[in-house]
């Protein structure tokens, strides 16, 4: 389940939410003020899938000396 982080526009303060896909898009109240005015900030969620692209550079690294195919058994290998 996805971890969302709300700000509140009238207290200025941050929480973080579980919440599943289906409710993602509902209003979230504060749980300081219990004000509706919260917007998403950031979601953790993406932000791991976003390291996915550390694996990429750690492949390039990963000693094929082909350009052209990720793995060594194209013919130019
Ligand atoms: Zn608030």
């Amino acid at each position: 389940m996805p971890l969302y982080e709300y700000h509140c526009n009238d207290c200025q303060g941050e929480f973080e939410v579980l919440c599943s896909f289906s409710r993602a898009d509902e209003p979230v109240s504060c749980i300081q003020c219990n004000s509706s005015h919260t917007r998403r900030a950031i979601s953790l969620f993406s932000a791991v899938s976003k390291g996915g692209g550390s694996m990429e550079s750690s492949r390039s690294k990963g000693g094929s000396s082909c350009a052209s195919c990720a793995a060594t058994s194209c013919s130019t290998c």
